[in-house]
């Protein structure tokens, strides 16, 4: 039985990316950059007033108040064509070209305007003034690939005046649920059979990681059928299955599979929940063997299919982050595999959070995940720990 972490590291190694393609812009939200651009347009593109005021000669208020002639006006995109002389001022607003001949902007708030003329009451030398490139050059690396891209980091390629990208793909996951006794939420079933919580929850989690779920529904113990859904599975990027991968007579998955050309790169991690997760390959296809219970198979998900689905899109594929929380009850010693306990959190005065794990831990209880905020991470062999202790916490936001 090999750890959580070595499992993690098998994976990243065992994933590469799926390829790229060109988007445009406006498709481009959530996406991984897979090239970085550089900029096609300085920002600002031109050397521009940053306020509402007079474009002047600093020098040519050498005391204040003094004097100067209006000449002309500059505003965002239409700016003064000809050029400031000593004793002379142009209107200007923000995002205006700055004038020939001007080297600072005074505010209107500290002019006397009256007529032609304009009476500046306080000065100062190259004020209010946004540099041409003050924000980037042509030329710039804008973002470092490969990156999700973010509603800033679209607004900053706009800018950069990239109306196409070149991103990662987004990879095409397989699912496949197993079980006899499995039908999909609103089929008729018999009374020995259940509703698939899996399959729907696991299509969600790969659109959530910006994956293109193909929900190959259910299939039953039945070797013959595991092993044509194996086939059919192949040519995705990615193959998740749900359930048959534990040591029961009924679990077929790795056998049937095995027919289809899996190799099997591990299968039992030390973790609670979900012991029983398979990973290898089926032929070059990379495949992930999700336990049954529905606990187990998202928390799995959390720590191996997300992370996973990275990789399929060039990311590094890195460990979900854990971060520091303070234990809400006692807990008991840790036995020999990685506990992952479900936990609600609060937000203290000190902005710290305070994670108390609820009571129900079994691993068929999705009830008990969904009206969780996160999981408590407790290590192999962690001694007892009390209230107020600090542990590492996965929080469960946006995912799961
Ligand atoms: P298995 O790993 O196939 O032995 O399944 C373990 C447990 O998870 C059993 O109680 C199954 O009924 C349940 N289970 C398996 N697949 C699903 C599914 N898609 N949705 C909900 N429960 C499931
Ligand atoms: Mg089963």
């Amino acid at each position: 039985m090999i750890s959580v972490e070595q499992a993690q590291s098998l994976i990243q190694d065992g994933i590469s990316s799926a390829g790229t393609e060109t988007v445009s812009l406006s498709n481009s939200l959530n996406r991984v950059l897979a090239e970085a651009p550089a900029a096609r347009i300085a920002h600002p593109a031109n050397t521009v007033s940053a306020m509402d005021g007079y474009a002047i000669r600093a020098e040519n208020v050498a005391t204040v108040p003094g004097t100067l002639s209006v000449i002309g006006e500059s505003a965002a995109g239409h700016p003064f064509k000809g050029k400031v002389e000593d004793g002379q001022a142009v209107r200007i607003f923000t995002g205006a070209h700055l004038p020939a001949g001007a080297d600072t902007v005074v505010i209107q708030e500290d002019v006397d305007r009256d007529g032609d003329t304009v009476t500046i009451n306080e000065v100062e030398l190259g004020r209010h003034i946004r540099p041409k490139g003050q924000d980037f050059s042509v030329g710039d690396n804008l973002l470092i690939a490969p990156l999700r891209l973010s509603p800033r980091h679209v607004g900053l390629l706009a800018a950069g005046d990239h109306p196409w990208l070149q991103v990662y793909r987004r990879p095409r996951v397989a699912i496949v649920s197993t079980g006899d006794e499995i039908v999909l939420p609103g089929e008729p079933r018999n009374s020995s059979q259940i509703v698939s919580a899996n399959g729907p929850a696991l299509a969600a989690f790969v659109n959530a990681k910006g994956g293109v779920p193909i929900h190959l529904g259910v299939v039953k113990d039945d070797e013959d059928a595991l092993s044509s859904i194996a086939e059919a599975a192949k040519s995705c990027d990615l193959v998740v299955t749900s359930g048959g991968v534990s040591v029961g007579d009924r679990d077929l998955v790795r056998k049937a599979f095995g027919e289809a050309g899996l190799n099997v790169e591990f299968h039992k991690i030390a973790m609670r929940p979900g012991k029983p997760l398979m990973f290898g390959h089926l032929e070059d296809t990379p495949m992930l063997g999700l336990p049954g219970n529905p606990v187990s198979a998202l928390v799995c998900a959390l720590l191996f299919l997300g992370p996973a689905i990275d990789r399929l899109q060039g990311l590094s594929g890195a460990s979900p982050q854990q971060r520091p929380a303070i234990l809400g009850a006692d807990v008991k010693a840790n036995g020999g595999r990685e506990d992952y306990m479900r936990a609600v959190l609060s937000q203290n005065e000190d902005g710290s959070l305070t994670a108390t794990p609820i009571f129900a831990q079994d691993s068929s209880m999705i009830g008990a995940l969904a009206n969780s905020d996160a999981l408590i991470v407790r290590p192999v062999g962690a001694p007892a720990a009390k209230i107020g202790e600090t542990v590492p916490v996965l929080s469960l936001d946006g995912l799961l």
